[in-house]
């Protein structure tokens, strides 16, 4: 069954005569078809008992046209987009509306309510289930992902040097990587020295690489549709040992969480089995995030790996292990690896080694 007639189904069940899908990626999920609209509008229209409707910037017509093969309407810039989406849709009047509402913002809620004038019900979970679970085919593109994030990774360790700046090495990785013909890397690539790895979302800048201290990367590539993601922390000349220590406890809890995942367990206790070897060592409070997400066509989605979510694993999901210890002003560590759920276990995408890797500056 396609995944547009998973929905129709979905919509007949549930008695809704109509979803609005805005998110891109949910676009590019159920129709093939990939844009960023920036900006501007661009919405799938979906109802049980007719085509489809894809809607967007008049600039985007021809290349949807050539990729769905249901109607496509486009909107100018200088024109009423919310008066087109009435005339293009079957003039009826919808009484139960479904929308995604993550990417819902007020701009498009009111345009879509100055046609509809009809209370949204939240379909984000339909779309989140339907992603889930991945088939083999989408598991086998994330496996190529994931081999240029390796690469990426080798491109940065390549580029070690006390003589340059965080910037320089990202410049280094981007640079390489749309050598091999990868547009976009599926976040803005970080590198960060010494302290600045203290702060789990620390913003790369022209800091010189430390020597005797750890240096952490994380990056990922989007490639054939799907995202990679993965975070290295490696040490520059000799860190002393208790940076040494704090690397191996996140190590430990790393590995403790990857050697437990299988179908049956929840995204909880996958949380619980890292977190808990960090907190056994005093270091708890410095692991102040969510051990891991789902990860797919867009680089963060659900679910999330996480205290209290009683979410059961089940063969074919994929999502991220990154437990972190970030300690202000002396050290930040994070050790992250993306994979999918087997049969029995867990299985990453990618190869580069886990143990504290040292570089010469
Ligand atoms: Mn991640
Ligand atoms: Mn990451």
């Amino acid at each position: 069954m396609s995944k547009l007639q998973y929905v129709q189904d979905y919509l007949e069940n549930n008695q809704l005569e109509l979803a609005i899908f805005s998110d891109p990626s949910s676009i590019y999920y159920l129709t093939g078809y990939h844009a960023d609209p920036h900006e501007r509008h661009m919405f799938l229209f979906v109802m049980p008992d007719h085509e489809p409707l894809l809607f967007l910037p008049a600039l985007d017509v021809e290349r949807a046209r050539a990729t769905v093969s249901f109607p496509v309407t486009g909107y100018m810039d200088s024109e009423n987009p919310w008066k087109i989406i009435q005339a293009s849709l079957p003039n009826k009047a919808f009484k139960t509306i479904g929308a995604e509402f993550d990417n819902m913002n007020l701009t498009r809620y009111h345009g879509l309510q100055s046609i509809f004038n009809q209370p949204f019900s939240d379909i984000t979970p339909l779309i989140n289930t339907m992603k889930l679970i991945k088939s083999r085919d989408e598991i086998e593109k994330m496996f190529i992902a994931g081999e240029f994030a390796d690469k990426a990774m080798q491109v940065g360790f390549d580029n070690i040097s006390l003589n340059v700046t965080e910037t320089d090495i990202i410049a280094q990785i981007e640079f390489e990587m749309k050598k091999q013909g990868i547009s976009k890397m599926s976040f803005d690539t970080m590198v960060l020295t010494g302290n600045n790895a203290a702060n789990p979302h620390g913003i790369p800048a022209t800091n010189k690489i430390e020597n005797n201290a750890l240096l952490l990367f994380d990056l990922g590539v989007e490639t054939l549709g799907y995202t990679s993601d993965m975070t290295r922390t490696i040490a520059v000349g000799q860190p002393d040992q208790f940076k040494k220590d704090i690397y191996n406890l996140c190590l430990e809890a790393h590995m403790a969480a990857v050697e437990m995942i299988k179908p049956g367990v929840t995204a909880g206790e996958i949380d619980y089995a890292a977190r808990s070897v960090i907190e056994k060592s005093g270091y708890g409070e410095y692991f102040n995030h969510r051990l891991g997400h789902g990860l797919g066509m867009s680089v963060h989605e659900f679910p999330s790996i996480m205290e209290g979510n009683d979410l059961v694993i089940q063969e074919g999901m994929c999502f991220s292990v990154e437990p972190g210890i970030y300690i202000p002003g002396k050290v930040g560590v994070r050790i992250e690896d993306c994979g999918h759920v087997t049969e029995n276990g867990f299985n990453v995408f990618t190869k580069t080694p886990k143990e504290l890797l040292y570089f010469e500056g």
